[in-house]
C-alpha cells in the first residue's frame, strides 16, 4: 500500500540518492521541503539548478569554478610552480582556509581504486601531466591517507620521478583514512610543513 502521494514519494525518492542521506532523513527532508513557503522552495531549486548549469572545471586545475580559470589560477601573485595535488575541491578549500600556501593546485576529482575500478585514466591525471611540460619545481601530493590516497599518491610519484621535478607528500598526522576537508586548519598545515621527499 502507497501511503504517500505519488509526488511525494518521488521528492523523497529523489532526495534518497543524496550522500548521507538515508530513507528516514529522505522522508524528513521532504516533509521539511512542503512545509515551506513556495518562494523558499523556488529559491532552493535556482540555486541547484544555477549551480549546476554555470559551474564547470577550470581549464588549468580543474577545481570546480564559476570561471574558464579559477581565480587561483588567474591569480599572478600565487606561486605557479609549486602544484599542490588534491582529490576534490573540498580538499583545495580545506587548504586555501589555511592561507598558507600560496602554490596553485591540481583537482583529480577521486583517487585510484582497483577494488571499485577506478584507474588512472578516470581522475584527472593526463590534466596534470600536461601542466608537468611548464616550468614547475615541485609537485605536492595532498591526497587522503585512505588506501585509495596513498595508491594514487605512489602512482603520480612514480609517473613523474623521470622528469626530475620534485614530487612530497604530505605528512602524516592526517589520520590514516581521514578526509582531508574534516581536519582542523593547524594539523593541515603541520601535515604540508613537514611533507616529504618521495
Ligand atoms: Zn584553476
Amino acid at each position: 500500500m502507497e501511503y504517500y502521494s505519488s509526488h511525494i514519494n518521488r521528492l523523497i525518492e529523489q532526495l534518497s540518492h543524496l550522500p548521507g542521506i538515508g530513507a528516514k532523513s529522505a522522508q524528513r527532508l521532504a516533509f521539511h521541503i512542503l512545509n515551506m513557503p513556495a518562494d523558499q522552495v523556488q529559491q532552493l531549486t535556482s540555486a541547484i539548478t544555477g549551480a549546476k548549469e554555470n559551474v564547470q572545471y577550470c581549464k588549468t586545475c580543474c577545481t570546480l569554478t564559476d570561471q574558464e580559470e579559477c581565480p587561483i589560477c588567474s591569480n599572478e601573485k600565487r606561486d605557479h610552480a609549486t602544484i599542490m595535488v588534491v582529490e576534490n575541491t573540498r580538499d583545495l578549500a580545506a587548504y586555501e582556509k589555511t592561507g598558507k600556501f600560496d602554490g596553485v593546485y591540481h583537482v583529480l576529482h577521486g583517487a585510484i581504486s582497483p577494488m571499485l575500478g577506478i584507474g588512472p585514466d578516470d581522475i584527472r591525471l593526463k590534466e596534470l601531466m600536461q601542466r608537468l611540460q611548464g616550468d614547475v619545481k615541485e609537485v605536492i601530493i595532498a591526497t587522503n591517507s585512505s588506501l585509495e590516497g596513498e595508491t594514487t599518491a605512489m602512482y603520480i610519484s612514480k609517473l613523474i620521478k623521470p622528469s626530475g621535478i620534485k614530487v612530497s607528500r604530505i605528512a602524516s598526522g592526517v589520520p590514516v583514512g581521514g578526509d582531508l576537508e574534516y581536519i582542523d586548519e593547524v594539523t593541515l598545515l603541520r601535515a604540508l610543513e613537514g611533507r616529504v621527499e618521495l
